[in-house]
């Protein structure tokens, strides 16, 4: 469903591009495929470690008050009864009886159905969106396991294990990006919504006084992130839930949202989850799992506010925010402009000419050399022109061009993706030149 022609246009473009150049595969394809679900390609794998790096880099390695953790998909069962899941993680679904689609009661449009706008529907049905599996030989209720439907609560379990590891005082934090799961049973917008997708998420711990200044400040580090990676602007907005809307365990709760070709849609939502995960989790396990405070001996259970945010809906956004189309010489030229950090390829080289063996070779070579700084490619499957269009489209940030006359005079051309500028650089400069240029 899309809110405009132009919209479906401009989605149809980037899911073409997206497998015609590698970035992401419908999964399963060759056998039909798979509701919801989709691979990365080879450009789609850099892409989204490109936005992870960014994430990584921005929330721990870039702060002295956060650090990270890595843990396991499949978890005691019990911890789904502690944090709720097993009995609040539902979606209401209705059968609209004029066009038989099923919609999320919340999705509905003012009570319309968004296929047909029609307003009969069946009863709403809870349906919980965790995936059962079962660990051991036998297959009965006791043996039952969940894949989990968020990466949090890993977080929240090995919460004292990091506290003694690493003597954090609050305020911190610990952030995760892993594999969550979701029986998502409404059609979804490409990659926008999946059922095995990867989150991004960090619980930050307070002082239950200080919960709402650090909400605030947190909401504000994540708008900065994206626009720092070069989102624009007006693509992104904040909405805060209102109280009916708000997850069992919030007490409030801001989403980023972007404009997607099919609308606003969340991006990443950020909650003040009080004491609710700690105390939860204590009373499961019968473990204490207050803070105490070093200087006053004070124990308490510290409030967490959860930024927690999808790597392939961040990898989807930035994607259509980057897709441009301009004419040049008559023709479309598209350029996908994403950011340097997040650029899949940032220097392609390209022989001039593919016949002529001294050409190829130091071609190679030169990309054998750069390939130790950033990712590079080698390209010699058409002419040039074609090289740069082909490169343009997936947003390699420069391209190395050798000709006849660098053989000579020790010189390549290197031309700037976004203003096609071409500049003669010396061999023996080329590395810093680019190293220069692609950190700034
Ligand atoms: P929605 O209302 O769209 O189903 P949600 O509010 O249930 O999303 P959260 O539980 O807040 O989502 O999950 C945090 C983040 O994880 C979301 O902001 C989103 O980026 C990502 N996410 C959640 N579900 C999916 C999904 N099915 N596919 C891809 N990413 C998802």
């Amino acid at each position: 469903m899309h809110k405009t022609d132009k919209g479906a246009k401009l989605m149809e473009k980037v899911v073409s591009l997206c497998k015609r150049r590698g970035f992401i595969y419908q999964s399963s394809e060759i056998y039909g495929g798979l509701a919801n679900s989709w691979d990365y390609g080879p450009l789609g794998v850099e892409l989204k470690q490109n936005v992870k790096a960014a994430w990584w880099k921005a929330v721990v390695h870039g702060r002295d008050d956060m650090t990270g953790l890595d843990s396991g998909i499949i978890m005691h069962p019990d911890i789904w009864k502690a944090s709720g899941h097993t009995e609040n993680f539902y979606d209401i679904l209705v059968d609209c009886k004029k066009c038989k689609g099923r919609f999320r009661e919340d999705h509905l449009n003012g009570g319309k159905c968004p296929n047909c706008g029609a307003s009969d529907f069946t009863k709403g049905r809870a349906f919980n969106l965790m995936f059962k599996t079962h660990f051991g030989a036998v297959e009965d209720d006791a043996s039952v396991a969940y894949l989990r439907p968020e990466t949090a609560q890993g977080i929240f379990v090995q919460f004292k294990n990091v506290l003694d590891a690493t003597n954090l005082k609050l305020p911190f934090g610990i952030a995760q990006i892993g594999k969550a799961f979701r029986n998502e049973v409404t059609a979804g917008n490409f990659t926008f919504r999946m059922r095995e997708f990867e989150q991004m998420e960090i619980e930050y711990f307070t002082r239950p006084e200080d919960a709402e200044p650090w909400h605030k400040r947190w909401i504000d580090d994540r708008l900065n992130w994206y626009y720092s990676l070069g989102m624009k602007r007006e693509n992104l907005r904040l909405r805060e839930h209102g109280r009916n809307e708000l997850a069992h365990y919030a007490q409030g709760c801001s989403d980023i949202e972007y404009n997607f070709p099919f609308g606003w849609a969340e991006l990443e939502g950020i909650a003040n989850r009080t004491d609710f995960d700690l105390k939860q989790h204590s009373k499961f396990s019968g473990k204490d799992l207050q803070y105490q405070d070093k200087v006053t001996n004070e124990k308490f259970f510290p409030y967490v506010i959860e930024p927690s945010g999808g790597v392939d809906r961040a990898a989807l956004a930035f994607l259509v925010d980057a897709y441009h189309e301009e004419e040049v010489e008559g023709r479309t030229r598209v350029v996908l402009r994403l950011s340097k950090p997040l650029a899949p390829i940032k220097v392609a080289v390209l022989p001039l000419l593919k016949s002529n063996h001294e050409i190829v070779t130091l071609s190679k070579k030169i990309k054998n050399d750069l390939q130790r700084y950033f990712t590079c490619m080698y390209n010699d499957t058409a002419a040039i022109g074609k090289l740069y269009r082909r490169q343009d489209e997936v947003g390699t940030f420069y391209c190395v061009t050798v000709d006849v006359q660098s053989l000579e005079d020790k010189q390549v051309t290197v031309r700037e993706r976004d203003t096609m500028a071409q500049e003669r650089v010396p061999l023996d400069n080329l590395k810093t030149y680019l190293i220069e240029k692609l950190s700034t």
